[in-house]
């Protein structure tokens, strides 16, 4: 049986196809192309469809027998949902809907789903807990929060299993280094940080250095991109095994402030990447650090690449191939 992963084409969707892959699995994708790549994806079966053409969805379901989903497909940039809220309610709340009905009607019940820190809105406690309330700050968050609920009412009504899984920072790239973080515009620290050694930037603004953290600037939990792939797997393999829906955190546990990334950036790359304090960006939370110990404990996961040098140097390499 296959495993259909929707928005296979993006940053996290490409390397979890290749960690299906790895482990033998039948992977068909659909992708819109809308910020995916086609040539980050090596699967067998391509569809390059919109999920919200239910239609075409329909028939790739009756195309394959589908054991389970892996869904990525939906819009994920902060500054953006908060201009374009009509775009991002219906790509991802609509096109949740359109799947899940798809789901549905062809009798599969195993949903994996791309969720993210971004539910929590202003941190409660640190680490963050699942129990922690949630009370987005943004519409991508809430956009996100509201696709959980959705499948919550579905497995109630028609029994489709899921597991959320809460991303924080995505971070890395795949070791061969021939998949990595493309996105345009670039909006996130890492692959901002390394187009300046690779000269398509010129230096790093640095949003803030009075936070009241250990040296002022913003502390984030980044989590290598194949080790969230690996998640996937294991959360696809607990709902198989006929275990109930449920939501875990996946981070290092570990916390990185904007300055240590700009130093094992500069030791990595071995370039001295200027870097200029600016003011903060609007609702940027001082800290935000996961607590995955449920996904220890219940999915048997643990992140293989936890230290800020493999997540950079991993992410370096694909960086210093891209043209
Ligand atoms: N950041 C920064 N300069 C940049 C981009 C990001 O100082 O050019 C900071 C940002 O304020 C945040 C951290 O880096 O504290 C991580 O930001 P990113 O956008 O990568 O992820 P987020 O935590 O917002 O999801």
């Amino acid at each position: 049986m296959a495993i259909l992963i929707t928005g296979g084409a993006g940053y996290i969707g490409s390397h979890t196809v290749t960690y299906f892959q790895q482990q033998e699995k039948e992977v068909v994708v659909v992708d819109n192309l809308q910020t995916g790549h086609r040539k980050s994806v090596e699967a067998d079966h391509f569809y390059p469809l919109d999920i919200r053409d239910q239609e075409a969805l329909d028939q790739v379901f009756k195309n394959h027998k589908i054991q389970s989903v892996i869904h990525f497909a939906a819009s994920s940039l902060v500054g953006e949902s908060m201009e374009k809220p009509y775009e991002y309610y219906h790509n991802n709340v609509y096109g949740m809907l359109c799947l899940l009905e798809v789901m549905k009607n062809n009798g599969v019940k195993n949903l994996v789903f791309s969720s993210t820190a971004a539910v929590y809105g202003e941190p409660e406690n640190i680490p963050i807990q699942e129990t922690d309330k949630t009370d987005p700050t943004n519409t991508y968050g809430e956009t996100k929060l509201a696709m959980e609920k959705m499948m919550k009412w579905f497995d109630q009504a028609y029994g489709i299993t899921y597991v959320s899984l809460r991303y924080f920072n995505a971070a890395g790239a795949h070791e061969k280094g021939h998949i990595g973080e493309a996105h345009d515009p670039e909006t996130h620290l890492i692959p901002l940080v390394l187009q300046v050694p690779r000269k398509k930037r010129q230096q790093l603004f640095i949003f803030g250095d009075d936070y009241p953290t250990m040296d002022g600037t913003c502390v984030r939990d980044y989590i290598h991109v194949m080790d969230l792939a690996s998640a996937h797997y294991l959360a696809q393999q607990y709902l198989v095994a006929g275990n109930r829906s449920d939501v875990f955190n996946l981070g290092n546990g570990n916390g990185y402030s904007v300055k240590e990334v700009v130093a094992a950036a500069r030791n990595i790359t071995g370039h001295n990447i200027p870097a200029e304090i600016k003011e903060r960006r609007p609702g940027d939370p001082a800290t935000l650090i996961a607590s995955s110990e449920k996904a220890t404990k219940i999915l048997g996961w643990s992140p293989r690449y936890p230290t800020l040098e493999k997540i950079i140097e991993d992410a370096w390499r694909w960086h210093c191939r891209e043209e």
